[in-house]
């Protein structure tokens, strides 16, 4: 097969064959696929042989760029040895290292690692491990649990059930449990119509009241520390979260903090709990995890929780959850090469004036006239856009406002997903200044002209 008929046949066989994530096939066969074959550094080439900036950092997970010498090497390496054998009544060498490493960043107060493969089944294992908790300690009736409107946490069923996204979430109602839910910290379009910081943060008193009434029941609060990322890359106010720790302390419930998109140094710091010193009873850690390699999650509890789990065989105290790739020895070996560049190449520090770069051409978007807000922390930001800015009414669903700026950057070399009327903006944290900015620029202009 030439390479004309090769790319062809790619072409079709994937409309014909592939069912794309969030994604409507029926646009999607009357398209041509972009198809990706190669990675280097901040940016990802085609089959045609045109390069993007990976301006989401392949979907929130990439770290350090693609093709980073030192993670290729552990692979590789670890390919050498071995690439899978089970946890189940085994254990291997990368995941006990890693584990190692993962509890002394949070100075072993969170101590006992769970290993899953993705973002959705590190919430799934943290939920039933807390429902499992209350029910070991003799408090039955702790069967529910308390999330936030705008949250997002996954697409299995139990990580939907504590979502709060209508437009992903409404359509699998019957299927899920009953939660509690409490207001989003959504300033700018805040539940209460508030203004912050006049507000006193009301959306804490709101979610104080539900904890007053219902925590005998609540096992657990679970939330995106600092930023709801795909409500709309969502930042909570200052305090928020502390206040959210200290509720959960006062009312008896455990805290689940999902990093699964803030983790690994995407905030500026190393975890978003870190902004506000908060230490969480449950942590959900994946995307960054591996640098953007391989499928990895970590579901982190605290000494007392694991130890609630204890007991004889016959008392049947387990924990009975497990994936046949849990602490796969390849990501585990990624992983570990990943926290070595993280201290080898001081990216946290290296990242700050790129992120204060970032946050500079948010001020200018910021006049734009169909900008209603814009959010960031650290390497994360959203550009809301808004059909009218005086009266902040949204882009109406079918106007595909976002996607109009993103088919705009893309056919200008920036690889960008939206995020609704949100422009998500999330490159790696390796990223170069100037990538950045020819990067911001291109989005600028997307941004521009499809609003005009
Ligand atoms: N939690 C959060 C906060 C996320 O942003 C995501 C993914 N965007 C998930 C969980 C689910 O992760 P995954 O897609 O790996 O299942």
């Amino acid at each position: 097969m030439n390479l004309q008929n090769n790319i062809k046949h790619l072409e079709d066989a994937d409309r014909r064959h592939i069912w794309h994530p969030f994604t409507q096939m029926q646009e999607w066969e009357e398209g041509t696929p972009v198809v990706i074959t190669e990675g280097r550094d901040s940016s990802i080439r085609d089959i045609y042989g045109k390069w993007y900036i990976d301006g989401v950092s392949s979907l929130w997970v990439n770290t350090f760029g693609h093709r980073k010498k030192e993670i290729d090497d552990a692979i590789k390496a670890q390919v050498d040895r071995i690439s899978h054998s089970t946890m189940l009544g085994l254990s291997n060498e990368p995941a006990i290292r890693l584990a190692e490493k993962l509890v002394y960043l949070f100075d072993l107060s969170l101590s006992r690692v769970f290993y899953s493969d993705n973002g959705s089944t590190a919430v799934e294992v943290a939920l039933k491990m807390a429902f499992q908790y209350w029910q070991l300690m003799g408090e039955k009736h702790k069967v529910s649990f308390l999330s936030l409107n705008n949250a997002y946490h996954g697409d299995t069923l139990g990580a939907v059930s504590v979502g709060g996204i209508d437009i992903f979430h409404k359509t699998f109602g019957p299927l899920l449990f009953k939660t509690y839910k409490a207001p989003s910290p959504y300033c700018y379009r805040c539940e209460d119509g508030r203004q912050y910081p006049d507000c006193g943060l009301f959306c804490i008193r709101r979610m104080e009241e539900i904890l007053q009434r219902h925590h005998q029941d609540i096992a657990a609060v679970i939330i995106e520390p600092l930023v709801q990322a795909a409500g709309g890359m969502i930042i909570s106010p200052a305090g928020y979260l502390r206040q959210v720790r200290e509720l959960c302390t006062k009312y008896n419930v455990l805290l689940i903090a999902d990093e699964v998109a803030t983790g690994f140094g995407r905030t500026g710091k190393m975890f978003a709990c870190e902004h506000e010193e908060v230490v969480p009873d449950i942590i959900c850690l994946s995307k960054g995890i591996t640098g953007g390699y391989l499928p990895l999650a970590a579901t982190l509890a605290t000494e007392e929780i694991y130890r609630a789990f204890l007991g004889e065989f016959k008392d049947l105290k387990t924990f009975f959850h497990g994936h046949s790739y849990t602490g796969n020895p390849l990501a585990c070996a990624a992983a570990l090469a990943c926290l070595d560049i993280f201290d080898k190449e001081e990216t946290l520090k290296n990242m700050a004036p790129k992120a204060a770069l970032l946050e500079n051409w948010l001020g200018e978007m910021e006049s734009l006239p169909h900008v209603g807000n814009v959010r960031v922390k650290g390497l994360m930001a959203g550009v809301e856009l808004v059909k009218d800015r005086q009266t902040k009414a949204p882009y109406a669903w079918e106007d595909k406002m976002g996607w109009k700026v993103a088919l705009h950057a893309m056919d200008n070399g920036v690889f960008i997903r939206p995020l609704g009327n949100v422009i998500v903006i999330m490159p790696p944290l390796s990223i170069s200044s100037e990538n950045l900015q020819q990067m911001l620029k291109v989005i600028g202009d997307a941004i521009i002209s499809a609003t005009s």
